[in-house]
């Protein structure tokens, strides 16, 4: 949990961002991606032993705000992405939530809710999430596997977590310890299928948990590699003139500062881009 202060603090000192506060998301719009007595349980704290096990955290009163203010987080960066070309949150990307559960330390699928929250008030019809964390997008890939208009690209450790893989439009599997050079290769190689989509919006989970450092990744990824990597979505973003909204993800390395320096660098890219 300590990255997200660091963050912010590194992004304030480098004095070119507006920050907000996250609005709490309404429970309404969440059940627009989420079963209704799945979010009601959770918000009441009456989720089984089991169903909060799986989530990772504990529950609490403070629990529930940050996933409401996790979610609004990423609902306002996407107003953003259509007002200036791009929106980040500096949280968000809980790519391993269900429509009835949660998982891996996500409750709720921000992107899976600031989706379904275009399309019902009729912004948009087809949107693109591109998911770089390490571990694979699964609870994204099965919200929408049904659904045309959305794509989703997860590339990802092939061995790590999630165990029981969900099936995306796009599945890059990585072997352990790819580095820099394999994996812009690999990138390179999927952007071209996502922009021909034609999304309307792109949502991009910019999880840093592929960097060698990382306690949980498995990847040899160095910053410099991170940092091209959001260079090349977000350049692609631009040139095809659709908005971007950037979500954190993971990041778990040891020392903690890494991650926090690595996910700083995805915002000053995009700042770089996009200003
Ligand atoms: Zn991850």
């Amino acid at each position: 949990m300590a990255k997200y202060r660091m963050l912010r603090d590194l992004l304030a000192r480098d004095g070119c961002f507006r920050f907000e506060s996250a609005p709490f998301a309404d429970p309404a719009t969440i059940e627009l991606a989420h079963d209704a007595a799945y979010v009601r349980d959770f918000l009441n704290g009456a989720l089984p032993e089991a169903a909060i096990r799986r989530i990772g955290f504990p529950w609490s009163e403070a629990l529930v705000k940050r996933t409401l203010a996790s979610v609004g987080g990423t609902l306002g960066a996407t107003c953003d992405a259509f007002d200036s070309g791009w929106g980040g949150n500096l949280a968000g990307g809980t790519h391993h939530a269900f429509r009835a559960e949660g998982s891996g330390f996500c409750v709720f699928n921000d992107i899976a809710v600031a989706i379904q929250w275009l399309r019902s008030k009729a912004r948009i019809e087809r949107a693109a999430v591109i998911d770089l964390d390490v571990h694979q997008g699964d609870g994204t890939a099965q919200l929408f596997e049904a659904e045309p208009d959305v794509l989703t690209l997860s590339m990802h450790a092939k061995s790590n977590f999630p165990f029981r893989k969900q099936r995306s439009t796009i599945d890059i599997e990585l072997e352990d310890g790819t580095h820099d050079q394999e994996y812009l290769s690999a990138l390179d190689a999927a952007l071209p299928r996502v922009f021909d989509f034609e999304p309307e919006i792109v949502f991009y989970q910019s999880g840093v948990d592929p960097l060698a450092s990382d306690t949980l990744g498995r990847l040899a990824l160095t910053h410099v590699g991170l940092t091209e990597r959001d260079h090349r979505v977000m350049t692609a973003a631009h040139a095809h003139r659709v908005p971007i909204v950037i979500s954190l993800g993971g990041g778990y390395s040891r020392p903690i500062e890494l991650t926090a320096e690595a996910h700083a660098n995805t915002f000053r890219t995009a700042s770089e881009i996009f200003s």
